[in-house]
This record gives structure tokens, C-alpha cells and sequence, in this order.
């Protein structure tokens, strides 16, 4: 992998970010997507993101977890082992000169030769860049709280499209997004089409309702922020349920707050246009949203990058 790294000196161009593709490191704006790539054409790819914070990672070792786990089952194989996975993120932020960064790494299936469609003839291809941190909702409109719409799209059935493997199948969260604004919301919330809430356009789902936090078990992405909260909340000796979350409970929870890790804990003020509460984030989300900042700083977490 190092032998075909090109090298390229710092300059202005490359604030705005840095991609690595085919052993070269270049600008963001310069960097594409061969048209031929079936992660283009099929969606057929997983891919990840971590941020960094303050000159950190938060969590890496967890997202390198999921990204390879998700190669695997996609019956994939990277050209970069996890080491090298790990140099080129850090390169790709050291760079860029990056100190609050969204890291994003993808494996593709790669670009087929000839009229050959088998899956297994491809060779995978690997993309990674890292741009100024992403915020899915900025600090001031999670302060305020979001409102949340319970999409009438479901989420893509998981036997389907497994969840769990990061996946760029969107079609149904951008139709619910669409569903969401013609309603004067902010965002939206997929159920599993049986009545269960699943999670939405990058993020999962948390409430407190009856003296506990629930999250659903099934049918989303195992969120690398929702494992912090998860952890955090126990701390705080919260209950947490990780199961099955109805419509209806969610409508008479107490509190709602989203989890990703381009935003971190986001409280949600108002369901459906009713406020929850007060109309204002509740005290549990907001205390969750403090730790899970602080916790950026924590040796167990931060894996500071190599600049
Ligand atoms: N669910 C979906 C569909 C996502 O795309 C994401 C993040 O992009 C999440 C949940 C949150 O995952 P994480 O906390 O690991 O960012």
C-alpha cells in the first residue's frame, strides 16, 4: 500500500478534505468514482464513518469492527487489512489538517470486466476520505430539539437488505424524508411495516418512557453512538431495553433522542407536530448529550491521530 502512496504537499485545496483512492491521496473535489463501479450502479458496497473530535477518533477500533465485519458478509476482500485501513484514515485526516473530522471508508464490488455478472469475478475497490465534520443536525437545532415524523414508508425489509451491514440503500428514508417535510418536520422515523419503530436516515432511535430508555433490537444498524449511550445510560443507572419499541410507545414517551455519529445525541422536541413534554429537549437527553461529548476526551475511546 505505501509503495504507491503518492505524496502531496499541504496546501490550501486540501482543508476542504482529502480522499484516497487507487494508493493516492488527492483533494476531495478532485476525487471519483470510476461510472462502471457496481457500488454505484447496485449500491453494492459497505461502508463506514467515524468522526474525529478534537484531534481524535472517538471509537475507532469499533468502527474498523463493523466495517470488516460487513465486508465479510458481503463476501468481500479488501486490498487494505485492517493496519493499512487504519494509516489511510489517519492519513487522510493528518492531511487534510483536520481537527473536527466526518472519516468516511467504502468497499465497493468493484467494476466489472466484460459482460462477466458474477458477484465473485469482481475485485473489490477501496475509497476512503475524510471532510470537515458533519453535522446531520447542527448544535443550535438539537438545542431547540427536532421534529420528528413517523414515516408512512417502511424500512426496507431486513431479510431483504441486512441492516446491520452499513449500506447506502436509502430509497426508503429519502421518501420518507420527503414525507417529513411536506409535514413541516425535520426529519423522519421508519417503522418495520408491523407497527415497531426501526431507525431513520442516519441515525437510530432512543426513548424514555416508564422509568427506562428503549432502543429497537431489530431492524437497524448497530450504531457505534448508540453502544456509547447505551453505556453511558448504565452508568447513569438507567435502564436500558434493547427490544422491541411500537408506535404507540413511542407516542407516550417522555423523551426522544436520535444517536449518529455525525451528531452525536440529538433530542427530539416534537412527534408527529405534538411536543413531547414541554416542547423543549428533555433532562435525561440533554444529560446523555453532555457525557457523550465528554466522553470524546477519554483515553478508552480517543485514538489521537497521527497529524
Ligand atoms: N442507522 C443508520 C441507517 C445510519 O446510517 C447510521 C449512521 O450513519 C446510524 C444508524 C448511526 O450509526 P452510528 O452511531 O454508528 O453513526
Amino acid at each position: 500500500m505505501s509503495d504507491a502512496a503518492t505524496l502531496i504537499e499541504p496546501d490550501d485545496t486540501l482543508a476542504d478534505g482529502v480522499a484516497f483512492i487507487d494508493g493516492r491521496y488527492m483533494p476531495v473535489a478532485e476525487a471519483t468514482v470510476p461510472l462502471m463501479d457496481w457500488g454505484l450502479n447496485r449500491s453494492d458496497l459497505t461502508y463506514d464513518v467515524v468522526a474525529v473530535w478534537e484531534g481524535a477518533f472517538f471509537r475507532l477500533e469499533d468502527h474498523l469492527d463493523r466495517f470488516f465485519r460487513g465486508i465479510g458478509e458481503l463476501r468481500m476482500t479488501s486490498p487494505h487489512d485492517r493496519a493499512e485501513t487504519a494509516e489511510i484514515l489517519h492519513q487522510c485526516v493528518a492531511r487534510a489538517g483536520l481537527r473536527e473530522a466526518y472519516v468516511k471508508v467504502i468497499l465497493t464490488r468493484g467494476i466489472p470486466v466484460g459482460s462477466n455478472r458474477d458477484p465473485r469475478a469482481l475485485q473489490n475497490r477501496f475509497y476512503a476520505f475524510a471532510i470537515p465534520y458533519v453535522w446531520v443536525f447542527s448544535p443550535e437545532h438539537q438545542a431547540r430539539g427536532v421534529h420528528l415524523k413517523i414515516g408512512a414508508t417502511p424500512r426496507i425489509s431486513p431479510q431483504a437488505v441486512d441492516p446491520t451491514v452499513k449500506n447506502f440503500h436509502w430509497g426508503d428514508f429519502t421518501r420518507g424524508l420527503f414525507e417529513a417535510y411536506e409535514d413541516g418536520a425535520d426529519s423522519v422515523i421508519l417503522t418495520d411495516g408491523a407497527g415497531n419503530i426501526t431507525e431513520g436516515p442516519g441515525f437510530n432511535i432512543f426513548c424514555a418512557v416508564d422509568g427506562r430508555l428503549i432502543t429497537p433490537a431489530e431492524g437497524v444498524l448497530l450504531g457505534i453512538t448508540r453502544k456509547a449511550v447505551i453505556e453511558l445510560a448504565e452508568g447513569l443507572n438507567v435502564k436500558v431495553e434493547v427490544g422491541a419499541l411500537p408506535v404507540e410507545t413511542l407516542r407516550r414517551a417522555d423523551e426522544i433522542f436520535l444517536s449518529t455519529t455525525a451528531g452525536g445525541v440529538m433530542p427530539v422536541s416534537h412527534l408527529d407536530g405534538k411536543p413531547l413534554g414541554d416542547g423543549t429537549p428533555g433532562p435525561l437527553s440533554m444529560r446523555l448529550r453532555q457525557l457523550y461529548w465528554e466522553a470524546h476526551a477519554d483515553p478508552r475511546y480517543a485514538t489521537p491521530v497521527r497529524y
